[in-house]
């Protein structure tokens, strides 16, 4: 696992357009960024995603080439990326995230990263491109890759339901895209 800065991301993403964006397109789609929580604690990180965040708001990538086929969203892996926040230790429900819920330098890190991605890919961030795990996972995109396994039916992933505990069901991926498209309208990130 290495950290990477900012600069070097959009660099990778970059180099990893075009194999992107095939891929996507087979599938009938554009490129999706994936937001997932591993369920470990702050510091453990996991192959499973392209990148990892710790709860520092470090950044970590497990692989030098974005397009690697990683196993993180189930049926929905080809064409996009897998990013993490290293959190959600024995989280409950969205009422009880447990002793290691998202922290303020994640959430930051992690709007930063979907901007920087979303910029080099040439990627609208909305509910079609950038979804959390809980969304891709009942289908929330109207793509239908899988049966629904996430909070509003079996809730075998739930993955960023809410960022913060006690905050309404659903709000965690309507926050980070809140986020990252105010960095984008910020021009926080042209100079990355
Ligand atoms: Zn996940």
């Amino acid at each position: 696992m290495r950290q990477v800065t900012l600069q070097e991301l959009k660099q990778m993403a970059r180099v990893a357009y075009n194999d992107l964006w095939a891929g996507a397109r087979n599938m009938g789609r554009d490129v999706k960024l994936y937001l997932h929580w591993t369920g470990g604690g702050y510091d453990a990180k996991y192959d499973d995603y392209h990148i990892n965040i710790t709860g520092d708001g470090r950044v970590w990538v497990s692989t030098d080439n974005l397009d690697d086929i990683k196993e993180a969203t189930y049926m929905r892996n080809t064409g996009s990326v897998a990013i993490t926040l290293c959190c959600g230790l024995n989280a409950n429900n969205e009422n009880n995230l447990g002793p290691c819920p998202p922290t303020e330098a994640q959430i930051n890190a992690m709007a930063q990263v979907v901007c920087v991605l979303a910029d080099a890919l040439d990627l609208t961030i909305d509910l079609q491109r950038v979804m959390t795990h809980a969304e891709a996972a009942d289908n929330k995109d109207g793509l239908y890759p899988h049966e629904p396994y996430g909070p509003d039916h079996t809730v075998e992933r739930w993955d960023l339901l809410v960022v913060r505990e006690g905050a309404p069901r659903w709000s965690g991926g309507d926050e980070m895209r809140g986020n990252a498209n105010y960095y984008r309208a910020q021009g926080l990130m042209k100079n990355v």
